[in-house]
């Protein structure tokens, strides 16, 4: 699994100026109003459209330098707010491109294991999802001994964004051994006690780098 860096530290840096910039605190963030004040801060034009097809997830156009985000209003909310987060990624990290097309093959962490994935797709899921799970929220909700479940409810993500959210952190970013790191992240989904708490972990670790 190899999530590209430099595009999880970037999505994390500009989550945590915004958090402060709009004054959220941790325990009050959703990615879903997260989103709409990105949408409303960067002038993005943003609809969401009804195709019935779940494949087609969105789109985003540069139109000189107007950006518009059109999501499929039909996707489950979790999808769908991660499909504005890539698309936002996109604006953030590609802005050249004219345009970019989204399904099912583009969006996710799955793309992360597939190598015929072009770059910008998998960096931007990279950055999304960051961006809706900052790195100081996702602690914070943890120290207050949140579920894995709790955490994915509250915030309106999904459990496979978490999951690999909280990977990234241990493995990619703070260098933690993959097998321990999944044992420890699978104890913590599945609520089973284990030699080891997320918690101590996660903070210990984290508190070496940026993100907090
Ligand atoms: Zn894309």
């Amino acid at each position: 699994m190899n999530i590209p860096q430099n595009a999880s530290l970037l999505g994390n840096d500009k989550a945590e100026i915004m958090l402060d910039e709009f004054n959220i605190s941790p325990s009050k963030f959703r990615a879903d109003s997260f989103l709409m004040l990105i949408i409303h801060e960067f002038e993005i034009r943003f609809k969401t459209i009804d195709i019935s097809s779940t494949d087609f997830c969105g789109v985003m156009i540069n139109s000189t330098n107007q950006f518009f985000i059109f999501v499929n209003s039909n996707l489950a909310p979790p999808r769908r707010n991660f499909t504005i987060a890539h698309e936002i990624s996109h604006i953030f990290l590609h802005r050249d491109s004219s345009s970019f097309f989204e399904n099912n093959s583009t969006i996710g962490e799955h793309t992360l294991l597939n190598n015929e994935t072009q770059i910008e797709e998998v960096e931007a899921n990279a950055y999304a999802a960051s961006l809706i799970c900052p790195g100081s929220v996702l602690i914070h909700l943890i120290e207050m001994q949140c579920s894995f479940k709790r955490i994915a409810s509250k915030t309106q993500i999904s459990y496979e964004t978490l999951y690999w959210r909280i990977y990234n952190i241990l493995v990619n970013i703070n260098g933690m051994e993959r097998k321990r790191a999944i044992h420890i992240l699978e104890n913590f989904r599945n609520n089973t006690p284990g030699n080891e708490n997320i918690s101590d972990v996660i903070r210990k670790r984290v508190s070496h780098n940026l993100f907090i």
